[in-house]
C-alpha cells in the first residue's frame, strides 16, 4: 500500500512556486529538496493542510491563499534616507534587513529600491498579500523519530541543521 502524509512523518518534496503571471519564484533544486516534518508547522499553514493524506509519489497544485501563506500586506513601502543605515553596509535590492524599535523588538523588513542617497523600505513579504500556485511531488515519506518528533523538525541530511 503507498503511504500517505500523515502527522509525525518526515516528508521530502520537490516543488516550483510561482506568481500570479506564472513566473517561478522559488523551486527546489536537484539534490536539495525540501525536508519538512507534518503537522509541526514547519511550512506555511496552507501548503500543509492541501498535502495532508497525499500519497508518496504524487504531485499536487496547492494555492496557498495570503491568509495561510506569506500574510496580507501590512503597510507601504517608505522611503528613508540611506545614512540611517551604517555607511559600510552592503544593501541590495531584495534583501531582508531586521530594525529595532524603542522598546528593542525587532521590525523585519525588505529593501526594494536603492538610490545614491534613499532606501525604500517595505514591511511587507515580497510573497505577502498574493495567492500562490505550488506544484509540490512528494519524493518520500517516512516515520519521524522519537528524537524529530520531540524538537518539531527533521533531523539528518536537509533536515534541522542545529
Ligand atoms: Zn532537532
Amino acid at each position: 500500500m503507498t503511504d500517505k502524509i500523515t502527522a509525525n512523518k518526515v516528508v521530502t518534496l520537490a516543488y516550483t512556486l510561482r506568481d500570479d503571471d506564472g513566473e517561478i519564484i522559488d523551486q527546489s533544486r536537484d539534490g536539495s529538496p525540501l525536508l519538512y516534518l507534518h503537522g509541526a508547522r514547519n511550512i506555511v499553514p496552507g501548503l500543509e493542510e492541501q498535502l495532508e493524506g497525499v500519497a508518496e509519489g504524487a504531485s499536487i497544485t496547492a494555492t496557498v491563499s495570503p491568509e495561510k501563506g506569506y500574510g496580507p500586506r501590512i503597510g507601504e513601502a517608505q522611503e528613508v534616507p540611506r545614512n540611517l543605515f551604517p555607511a559600510d553596509a552592503e544593501l541590495a535590492a531584495g534583501m531582508q534587513v531586521v530594525a529595532h524599535d524603542d522598546q528593542g523588538r525587532q521590525i523585519p523588513f525588505f529593501i526594494t529600491g536603492i538610490t545614491e542617497d534613499k532606501i525604500t523600505v517595505d514591511p511587507n513579504h515580497p510573497l505577502a498579500g498574493e495567492t500562490l500556485p505550488c506544484e509540490v511531488t512528494v519524493e518520500s515519506l517516512r516515520e519521524a523519530s522519537d528524537e524529530e518528533s520531540e524538537h518539531g523538525h527533521p533531523h539528518g541530511p536537509g533536515g534541522h541543521p542545529h
